[in-house]
């Protein structure tokens, strides 16, 4: 049998670190990765038929639960059709139509394939569509691996506790001004000092890469506020929280705030089901700035590509309201049980949450953790113990303890009871840390 041992020597002779994507690597946790080669609903099974209760969900487009068969049909079916055209297509649009539904805002979209590529694009419009420079951006949110947004990022940077990152000029870095989380005053003064030349602010609609970090109430809305006093535009990151969080009406985090709009989303993940797909998404006279219509380009040979619309198509058509009760219920059911574990092997933590998604953050109980600096400042060396613990007994958790965790409407009571039955170890073995 190939083990995981096996496939991670051949991996790491060809590709840095064994991985495609640094959060994959046990690098904060120690260990050899896993590699999975199956999933179905809830679980993942590796190469060595270990099967896993999954809580990272393909990072997010795993809202269904894996293989689900409404979009395993509508794939099949559309490469049936053929693989892409480099054409217009029909399903472009009716997904652009699903997104507009619920997210009313969203007047007009541009399909890109990463959200990378989509918060990339949303800046560049900002920036063509006010003829300002200066962007501003929070402390441990993550927007993707673009150079200007590398700044003080989350994810993988934070979990490799890196400043940024190598090979970004001094000049792409000095467009872009970092501040800290849900602090008005810093916010305030950016705008004195800069507001003439600031395109935009760009905040993830509910932080959720420094572990989540809740918006303090009204935060967002003076975000929105601020920015129209300045003639700058908002930029609302909902790559991770798009169609998942569903607080208030709307399909996405920014629901939470009635009574106002960001300029620009952005969207990937859960739009995609499972294939590459995100999109950004806005005004109709900002987004009439894209080329060919406006100045601002941005073009991609896989853009709108049919197979990845009819995974996204056929992901929004069945996440109904019913999916998302079952995935908030589930989700402080786990949140909760994951609480009392620690809280019973004696291990100081806050478990942060917003709508369906929530991390722990360790030894935090005396501040909480309401910004990247808080949220660094944890006992992070306890994830490792823990997850291991997780993962022997068949959960496989982020390896990060700054990622969040991903539930999907397949977590039926069989597999979060394998949860809740794993938690008590895991809290003992991160006591022990
Ligand atoms: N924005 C946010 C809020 C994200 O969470 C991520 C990915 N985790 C991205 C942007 C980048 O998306 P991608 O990995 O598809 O480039």
């Amino acid at each position: 049998m190939t083990t995981n041992q096996d496939l991670y020597e051949t991996a790491r002779d060809l590709m840095p670190g064994g991985v495609n994507s640094p959060v994959r690597a046990f690098g904060s946790v120690g260990g050899v990765p896993v590699s999975m080669v199956g999933g179905e609903g809830a679980y993942l099974t590796d190469a060595e038929g270990q099967q896993y209760v999954d809580l990272v969900g393909s990072w997010g487009p795993a809202l269904l639960g894996h293989k689900h068969p409404a979009v395993i049909e509508a794939v099949h079916r559309a490469v049936d059709t053929g693989l892409g055209f480099g054409t217009s297509h029909p399903a472009e649009a009716k997904l652009a139509q699903l997104v507009r539904q619920r997210v009313p805002g969203a007047q007009m979209i541009r399909m890109v394939s990463t959200g990378t590529e989509a918060t990339m694009t949303a800046i560049r419009l900002a920036r063509g569509a006010t003829g300002k420079n200066i962007v501003v951006k929070f402390a441990g949110c993550y927007h993707g691996h673009s150079d200007g947004l590398l700044a003080a990022a989350g994810s993988g940077v934070a979990t490799l506790g890196l400043p940024g990152s190598a090979g970004v000029t001094a000049a792409q870095a000095s467009e872009t001004i970092v501040i800290e989380y849900n602090d008005r005053s810093a916010l305030e003064q950016v705008f004195a000092e800069h507001g003439e030349n600031i395109a935009a602010v760009i905040t993830e609609a509910t932080p959720a890469n420094m572990g989540v970090v809740p918006p303090q109430e009204g935060f967002n809305a003076f975000i929105r506020e601020i920015t129209t006093r300045h003639g700058a535009l908002m930029i609302f990151d909902e790559v991770m929280t798009g169609f998942r969080i569903t607080e208030a009406g709307y399909w996405g985090a920014s629901g939470r705030v009635e009574g106002w709009e960001p300029d620009i989303f952005t969207f990937g993940k859960v739009i995609g089901g499972g294939l590459p797909t995100a999109a950004l998404a806005g005004r109709r006279e900002i987004m009439e700035h894209l080329a060919p219509t406006g100045p601002v380009y941005h073009a991609g040979t896989l853009s709108g590509n049919p197979v990845a619309m009819a995974a996204g198509i056929a992901t929004l058509e069945n996440a109904d309201a019913a999916v998302y009760q079952h995935i908030d219920e589930k989700s402080q059911v786990v949140a909760d049980a994951l609480s009392a574990a620690l809280t019973d092997a004696g291990v100081d933590h806050t478990l942060q949450k917003v709508g369906s998604l929530f991390s722990v953050a360790f030894g935090t109980s005396q501040t909480g953790v309401h910004n990247y600096a808080e949220a660094q400042a944890q006992e992070s060396f306890r994830y490792g113990p823990f997850f291991h613990s997780m993962l022997e007994q068949g959960v496989y958790l982020p390896p990060s303890v700054f990622e969040a965790w991903f539930l999907s409407a397949a977590h039926d009571d069989a597999a979060i009871g394998r949860i809740l039955e794993a938690l008590p170890a895991a809290a003992h073995a991160a006591a022990q840390a």
